[in-house]
């Protein structure tokens, strides 16, 4: 018996979406019960995405919801949020995909109402993250919330949870290592089965950058009560990837004419 694992991916259109997004999906043609909810960061559902997720052959759901940047932020936080774009990597400072994921959530919620089956496991991932397939396999282990370390994030080579006794004692993290969670996106599961014990469960804009992962990680456990997976927390299997930005020739002109790369 596999549990499912419901994947949710925000996603939003740039030169390397297409790219990221083909990567990531021909990985997860290699995982077994495996269901795929991406949601655009968009008003309408676009071709591109629609087209790659009927083509992958993977089960997948189509969401979209366009993030309100101004909707629950101050002008404070905007300006903020400019300032720090231009000097240092915007998402840090501006949280991404916070309705989207919580679109997904509702979704999720509805869908296992209906369902037979109700265990599986939910995991939080970036498009442009670099996935082993063991982290697949780890992940299928959780029985409430499991852990594991990501390479290449906040400012480190592993950002990790430090085992004792096969217990989380504390947290290898650099990058405001205060934070109730300091565990990246990419670093735990839940099972899906706790989102309908707890359906007040959701990530919110009112929350520092960096503090999503808390912000859901606080509705189902404390540090005493992670299961560390991947050998302990010894191996990583999922790296915190960043593509980046192209640079192009007339990037204005990207649209139109349409060429090849479009849908
Ligand atoms: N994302 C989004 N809208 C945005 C920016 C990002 O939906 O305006 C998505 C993005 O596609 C990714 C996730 O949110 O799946 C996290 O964003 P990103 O990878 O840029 O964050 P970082 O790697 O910088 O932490
Ligand atoms: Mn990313």
């Amino acid at each position: 018996y596999l549990p499912t694992i419901y994947g949710i991916t925000p996603t939003y259109s740039r030169l390397a979406q297409k790219a990221d997004l083909t990567r990531l999906s021909q990985t997860l043609m290699h995982v077994k019960n495996f269901h795929w909810v991406v949601i655009e960061d968009s008003t309408e559902k676009t071709k591109l995405v629609a087209n790659l997720l009927k083509e992958s052959n993977l089960k997948y759901t189509h969401l979209n919801i366009k993030t309100h940047r101004t909707k629950h932020s101050t002008v404070m936080d905007i300006n903020i949020c400019l300032f720090k774009t231009s000097l240092y990597n915007t998402s840090w400072y501006c949280a991404s995909g916070v309705e989207q994921r919580n679109l997904a959530l509702d979704w999720l919620k509805g869908y296992l109402q209906k369902a037979e089956d109700t265990r599986g496991v939910v995991y939080f991932m970036d498009d442009d993250n670099t996935y082993s397939l063991k982290v697949f396999d780890e992940m299928r282990k959780v029985k409430n919330v499991g852990v594991w370390p990501v390479g290449i994030v906040g400012g480190m080579r592993v950002e990790m949870p430090l085992v004792t006794d096969g217990k989380v004692s504390g947290y290898n993290a650099w990058w405001k290592p205060f934070r109730p969670f300091p565990i990246d996106m990419a670093g735990f599961a839940i099972n899906a089965t706790l989102f309908l014990e707890h359906p007040e469960a959701k990530f919110s804009r009112k929350v520092q950058s960096g503090f999503q992962e808390s912000e859901i990680l606080k509705y189902f456990a404390t540090k005493d009560d992670l299961e560390p997976l991947a050998d302990n927390c010894t191996k990583v299997y999922v790296w915190h990837t960043r593509t980046q930005k192209p640079s192009i020739l007339n990037p204005k002109k990207l649209k139109r004419p349409p060429v090849p790369d479009d849908h």
